[in-house]
């Protein structure tokens, strides 16, 4: 968990979609996988186009340096946490409210307090996903979302 190695290269690979089965209650795709082959800036980001192994067609990649990358997964990690703090906290917070009596008339106050929990839920869930999946690469979709030919995947290990 986030504890990717960091190497000259991306440790991510782009893949692109070489065949989708669609079954009756999922959808199998297979991708092919090719290395990134863009060497990390010593600083900052570079941004370089590479031709896609299966159909030719030119892909844009972002590429940033170690360092901007560890920030990077710091930042998701901060993120993260506070999403389950927030949450915990929200959490313990409605069921202390949902015990007491409202007054009639007043404003239930577990709907706001719903909402912040499922706001800290969210961050937390996507923070921490992007903590462990964060390799400093912007590409065609992410290694947790996509839905074109192509992808970010990391190989199987
Ligand atoms: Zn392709």
């Amino acid at each position: 968990m986030g504890k990717r190695e960091l190497g000259p290269y991306p440790g991510l690979r782009y893949a692109h979609m070489v065949s989708k089965d669609i079954h009756s209650s999922h959808v199998v795709r297979q991708f092919a996988l090719y290395p990134i082959d863009i060497e990390r800036p010593q600083k900052g980001r570079r941004v370089e186009a590479l031709e896609c192994g299966s159909c030719q067609k030119p892909l844009k990649f972002k590429v940033l340096s170690v360092a901007a990358t560890r920030s990077r997964r710091w930042a998701w990690l901060v993120l993260g946490l506070a999403g389950v703090a927030a949450a915990l906290g929200f959490g313990v917070a409605i069921f202390a409210v949902g015990g007491q009596v409202v007054e009639e008339g007043a404003s239930n106050p577990v709907g706001p307090l719903a909402l912040g929990f499922l706001a800290g839920f969210l961050s937390g869930t996507v923070g921490l996903s992007y903590w462990r999946y964060e390799d400093g690469v912007r590409g065609p979709g992410s290694p947790l979302i996509s839905f074109g030919a192509h992808a970010l995947r990391w190989p199987p290990s």
